[in-house]
């Protein structure tokens, strides 16, 4: 649907996060923990739908995929293995006057960008978090806290194979936290040092890897899409060989317009059998495949989907907010302004609203049996404070695509309003065929 806004303003967009109760800021009662965010009573069922609608979309519909739930702390080893403990890290400078520190990779001059100092010669800083294993705290005892949910998926693959007879080509995915202590977070939720990301691993036969690569860039680009995200705002971005990781052999990226400038919402690597021959290395333990239909053994090649939870909640949110100016000619010269945010129906925190018409003694017995009926069924919401116009507007902010009116009509003829966000259209439903109605809106979405 056609918008007023390109882009929201960042101010704006943080203090309706705040407001609404979508993003706190952590610990805030004690000045904060550098950028780590909290998620409120919206956010969290805005994020919690953004992980859904991942894991219906890769897992739940794909016959070739299935999912995992691995520990964050791993055997130190892993990260032997997979290059981490080697090659994870960034460049880093400090000030020699105010003692900043900075990723000289993203810094276009020689100099300081907070007061024109000096800079010291840059040095690797490797981005992992440590910590101990046990009441002892010893070298011996570190372990890290992962970086990426993927090698627990990697070293998951001979039990994977075992317990589930999958051949090649198939498909591991998993949500979880990730911990980076990023040089210079910032930019709200989108670089934080604790995340969560969305990952798939997905296991091919040596030679069709590149086809299955396009195929994954295509499916995972054209998900922000079905999902609401502006196609203008998204491109996808091919890596120069020079910055490639170590593991990879191509990658795209898929990223969105923010406010300040595109930024990543996901990588899609070609891995190669990189991984599972470091493992297979290190450990001891074969993980080569045994292909049943050439009755050859070897390290299959991984296609990588990865994405951020966090940045992705932070798109789909971005990408929805608008400013309209409303309809009626009245409020037009008043320079009123509808927000609204246009979020996917279903990744919208409230799917429905119930609205009594006024908080009258009459309305509320029936007011209350079509709220209960709604959140046996929906995410649902029940707010009977001030008038119905203020609490359209409420529900429209918060994207909420739904809003239910029980008024003194519905006492007579068992009749509610349904008031639809985008088009602000109302149309009046037999209580008796709400929820199927409703059901069916936000399958299909007419
Ligand atoms: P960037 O270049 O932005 O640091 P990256 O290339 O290091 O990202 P990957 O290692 O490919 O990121 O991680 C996969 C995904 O995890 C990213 O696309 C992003 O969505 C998410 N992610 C990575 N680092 C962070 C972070 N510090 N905060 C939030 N999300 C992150």
């Amino acid at each position: 649907m056609p918008r007023s806004l390109d882009y929201p303003d960042m101010d704006k967009i943080l203090s309706l996060s705040k407001r609404r109760g979508f993003i706190f800021q952590s610990s805030e009662i004690y000045g904060g923990l550098g950028s780590t965010w909290d998620y409120g009573p919206l956010g969290v069922e805005l994020k919690r739908h953004v992980k859904e609608a991942w894991w219906k979309s890769v897992v739940v519909d794909r016959d070739d995929m299935v999912g995992l739930d691995s520990a964050i702390l791993m055997h130190p080893r892993v990260w032997e293995a997979s290059g981490h403990v080697e090659n994870f890290s960034d460049p880093l400078v400090e000030c020699r006057s105010c003692h900043r520190r900075f990723r000289s990779d993203q810094l276009s001059e020689d100099k300081c960008p907070e007061c024109e100092g000096t800079l010291t010669e840059a040095r690797n800083f490797n981005l992992m978090f440590r910590t101990y294993m046990g009441p002892v705290e010893e070298t011996g005892q570190e372990v890290f806290l992962r970086p990426e949910t993927a090698q627990g998926i990697f070293v998951n693959f001979p039990n994977v194979v075992n317990a589930t007879r999958k051949k090649l080509p198939f498909g591991i995915g998993q949500i979880g936290k990730a911990f980076r202590n990023e040089i210079t977070p910032g930019n709200f939720t989108f670089r934080t040092r604790e995340f969560e990301q969305m990952e798939v691993e997905f296991f091919v036969k040596p030679g069709t890897d590149e086809e299955w690569l396009h195929s994954w860039v295509q499916s995972r680009f054209e998900w922000y899409v079905s999902f609401g995200i502006r196609r203008q705002n998204l491109r996808l971005r091919r890596h120069d060989p020079d910055e490639l990781a170590h593991y990879a052999k191509d990658t795209y990226d898929i990223e969105y317009r923010f406010p300040w400038g595109w930024g990543e919402l996901e990588g899609i690597a070609d891995r190669t059998d990189f991984d599972l021959q470091r493992h297979d290395q290190f450990s001891g333990e074969s993980l080569s495949y045994f292909d049943d239909e050439s009755k050859e053994r070897y390290f299959p090649y991984v296609i990588e989907p990865s994405g951020g939870v966090d940045r992705a909640t932070l798109a789909f949110w971005l990408d929805s907010y608008d400013e309209e100016s409303e309809q009626s000619t009245e409020e037009k010269q008043q320079g009123n302004i509808r927000v609204v945010s246009h979020l996917h129906r279903k990744l919208a925190p409230i799917t429905v609203a119930v609205l009594p018409l006024s908080r009258n003694e009459r309305l509320n017995p029936t007011s209350r049996s079509v709220y209960d009926l709604i959140r046996r069924n929906f995410n649902a919401q029940f707010d009977d404070a001030q008038s119905i116009g203020r609490r359209y507007r409420r529900q429209d902010e918060i994207g909420t695509p739904y809003c239910v009116t029980v008024d003194f009509d519905t006492l007579e003829d068992n009749q509610v309003t349904v008031r639809d966000r985008d088009t602000m259209n109302q149309v009046r439903l037999p209580i008796s065929k709400l929820t199927e109605v409703l059901h069916d809106k936000l399958e299909h979405g007419w």
